[in-house]
């Protein structure tokens, strides 16, 4: 991720956000910083030479996630450190009862991070954070520590050992080919698999008008999309999707989708007085997901 940016649109979210709000975001920007100080220095460790660029392409039109092609390697000592590290920043900064900060504090990240199937991790993200889901049980971890705290951690910490990976491969796919696919454009992330976590419409330029992007938090890649089409299903038919904002606020709406009944949060460039950086909106659009559930903005 691009930190300026960060600094940059946090700065100017925090001028006028209310103190919560404010430190919120406070926390995130610390976040980021550790997670892109961590991927850089990854980066410089790792040999990752990802795929060619025949193979990149191919994967990519074929709808395949290209980390599954080229994976990671994740070495458990390293990812110990990532753990360690964002464990102890979420423990001192993210406000958490004492009682959870404790329990955090206290994990064996080394024995935790051993029972983990990093070989899975560095393949195919998404279905490792199921298993672990699954398998949380068997971890050992004290249950004052909840659950989605853990596992945020290890997402977290997920995105410093596969960004760099993913950048490399999605520069191996020419903007021509992502642009315009043979078929269709990926449903979930070309590279590691996830869902889109946002959506962001760019302010017209040229002759193609708007042009939307898809968003994963999970790795980082920002990918090319089609501008009327469920984030989530992939319907394109455009009168089964609906679009919502709160009022006052035109550059954050929700596209809610009736064949699938779920919806996706989109960042408007051109109604945004604020550089648009997709990590700090991500942060921003979690109040939609609260405007999502209330039963005004969902059409019948
Ligand atoms: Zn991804
Ligand atoms: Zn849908």
């Amino acid at each position: 991720m691009n930190l300026k940016l960060v600094h940059d649109a946090v700065d100017a979210y925090k001028a006028k956000a209310s103190e919560s709000d404010a430190a919120r975001l406070s926390f995130f920007e610390g976040l980021f910083t550790i997670q892109q100080e961590r991927a850089d220095e990854l980066c410089a460790a790792q040999d990752y030479r990802g795929l060619s660029i025949e193979d990149a392409e191919a994967s990519y039109i074929a709808l395949e996630p290209l980390l599954e092609k080229a994976p990671v390697e994740i070495d458990e000592t390293s990812f110990f450190g990532t753990c360690n590290k964002i464990a102890d920043y979420l423990a001192e900064n993210a406000g958490l009862e004492d009682s959870v900060r404790v329990a955090l504090q206290e994990i064996d990240w080394y024995k935790f991070v051993g029972k983990l199937d990093l070989a899975l991790a560095g393949s195919k993200p998404p279905e490792f954070i199921e298993e672990s889901l699954k398998g949380f049980d068997s971890f050992d971890i004290s249950p004052e520590a909840p659950v989605s705290i853990v596992m945020m951690v290890v997402a977290f910490a997920l995105r410093c050992h596969i960004q760099p990976a993913a950048e490399k491969l999605f520069g191996q796919v020419s903007k021509k080919i992502a642009a315009s696919p043979q078929r269709e454009h990926p449903l979930c992330c070309p590279i590691c698999g996830s869902p889109a976590t946002a959506s962001q419409v760019d302010i017209a330029s040229g002759i193609d008008g708007r042009s939307r992007k898809q968003y994963c938090s999970m790795c980082g890649t920002i990918w090319p999309f089609e501008r009327m089409r469920c984030g989530v299903c992939g319907t394109e038919n455009a009168s089964r999707l609906h679009y919502f904002h709160v009022d006052g606020d035109s550059s954050h709406r929700l596209q809610n989708c009736d064949e699938c009944g779920q919806y996706q949060r989109m960042v408007f460039e051109e109604d945004l007085s604020i550089p648009l950086c997709m990590e700090v909106e991500d942060v921003v659009m979690a109040r939609l997901d609260a405007v999502a559930l209330d039963p005004r903005f969902r059409a019948e």
